[in-house]
């Protein structure tokens, strides 16, 4: 029996972790499952999954929780607190899957007990990849990469040396505004931008798709993750999701890694990992996909994949700081508060403006370090939303 962990679990990779895990119950011992705002989701697994404890983030829910597992022995919780005492109880294999800068914490914690972490939750790598993977080397830990383009990269891996790597390529397919122009993306609403062509995701990562900061984090990601040099890092905007990654080789030889959009491949994989089991996802045909289009991305439209490189070079705490203001954009977005081209702008004033405050290049020493910059970058892009035009960036809703 494994004893098995979800933090994140009423999410779109939550949902699809507890399904893979339902077929085969009777291998897992589920210790924990935590969720946020939707408790009656949470509970349901919880009883489905027989765990032992489920946490809702939201401590106000805590009641509706509790009456939700009346009967069931299921002990519940609720608040930040709870969630992370939940990851102090002892699991086998826990997946990462709370989104944004909160998922870093529980993650973190849950490598002392020196198993598997199964990581979603890009954010952490962005915002604290060094310290993540030192914690993880501490305890003997190991991590394993859900996020598609990596799984893959993962996978083109096995059996070969790093030392062999001449590049990496992670694909994107490009978002809903892959092919509009410039001028009409300043227009684009939330609608409009959760509308992924190809992937079925949480709300947040879709429009992070949209604008490529999705992409942008999983460049600093590949980077922090597999150790790979800026330079040999690469994005290839592949409209059909089906190569999710590539790896070239110093004998020129590209691997490839194909398979289809669902995530449970790559959850799959993580949890079945070191060995492959079968997985009920769609086998592809390829003679009926017939073609494979590759485009190189366009840096003026989509500006989050330059400022990753920036991120990268400067290193230190820029990836926190690049996170935060990019989750603080986004929130503004969802609220109609600035349009959706000045995400960017937001993200790169704030990232300036902080290094130009000498705020970004030390390299953080402990979580509370990557808390701090996290809190800096924030504040500093909530103080810019409000600024009205300054240095040519205008930052007032152009929505509609
Ligand atoms: P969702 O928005 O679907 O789910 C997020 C989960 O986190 C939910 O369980 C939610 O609870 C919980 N949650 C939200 N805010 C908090 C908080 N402050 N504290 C604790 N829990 C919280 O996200 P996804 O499943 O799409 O993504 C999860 C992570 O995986 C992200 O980091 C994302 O980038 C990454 N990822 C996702 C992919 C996908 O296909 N979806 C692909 C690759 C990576 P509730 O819903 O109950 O409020």
């Amino acid at each position: 029996m494994r004893r098995v962990s979800i933090f994140g679990s009423t999410g779109s990779i939550g949902a699809n972790t507890v399904a893979l895990l339902r077929e085969h119950a009777r291998e897992h011992e589920v210790v924990a499952l935590t969720g946020g705002r939707n408790v009656a989701l949470l509970a349901e697994q919880a009883r489905a999954l027989q765990a032992q404890i489920a946490v809702t983030a939201d401590a106000e829910r805590l009641p509706e929780l509790r009456a939700a597992l009346a009967g069931s022995g299921i002990a519940a919780a609720g608040g930040r607190t709870a969630l992370l005492e939940a990851a102090d109880r002892p699991a086998d294999w826990i997946m990462s899957a709370i989104v944004g800068a909160a998922g870093l914490e529980p993650g973190f914690r849950a490598l002392r007990h020196g198993g598997t972490l199964a990581l979603a939750n890009k954010e952490s790598l962005v915002a604290a990849g060094p310290l993540l993977l030192a914690e993880a080397a501490r305890h003997g830990a190991t991590i394993l990469p859900v996020d598609s383009e990596h799984s893959a990269v993962f996978q083109a891996l096995v059996g070969e040396r790093l030392d062999t790597v001449e590049r990496v390529i992670i694909t994107a397919s490009g978002g809903p505004f892959r092919d509009w122009p410039a001028e009409r993306l300043a227009h684009a609403t939330v609608a409009q931008a959760m509308a992924h062509p190809n992937w079925d995701m949480g709300a947040r990562i879709s429009i992070d798709s949209a604008s490529l900061f999705n992409k942008a984090l999983e460049l600093i990601e590949t980077r922090e993750f597999f150790g790979i040099a800026p330079d040999r890092i690469e994005v290839l905007v592949h409209p059909q999701s089906i190569v999710h990654a590539l790896v070239g080789f110093n004998d020129g030889a590209l691997m490839a890694h194909l398979g289809p959009a669902d995530m449970r491949h790559a959850i799959g994989y993580a949890l079945n990992w070191p060995l492959r089991r079968s997985t009920p996802v769609e086998r592809l045909d390829l003679a009926r996909i017939a073609r494979l289009d590759f485009t190189a991305p366009d840096p003026e439209r989509f500006p989050a994949l330059r400022l990753a490189h920036e991120v990268m070079q400067l290193r230190g705490t820029s990836g926190a700081a690049f996170n935060a203001a990019k989750e603080t954009a986004l929130d503004a977005f969802i609220d109609g508060r600035i349009g959706f081209t000045q995400m960017a702008q937001l993200v790169e004033r704030t990232l300036f403006g902080l290094d130009a405050d000498g705020a970004l290049r030390a390299t953080p020493q402990s979580l509370e370090d990557v808390r701090a910059t996290d809190h800096l970058a924030r504040a500093k892009a909530e103080e810019f939303i409000g600024t009205p035009e300054r240095d040519g960036v205008a930052l007032r809703n152009e929505q509609g």
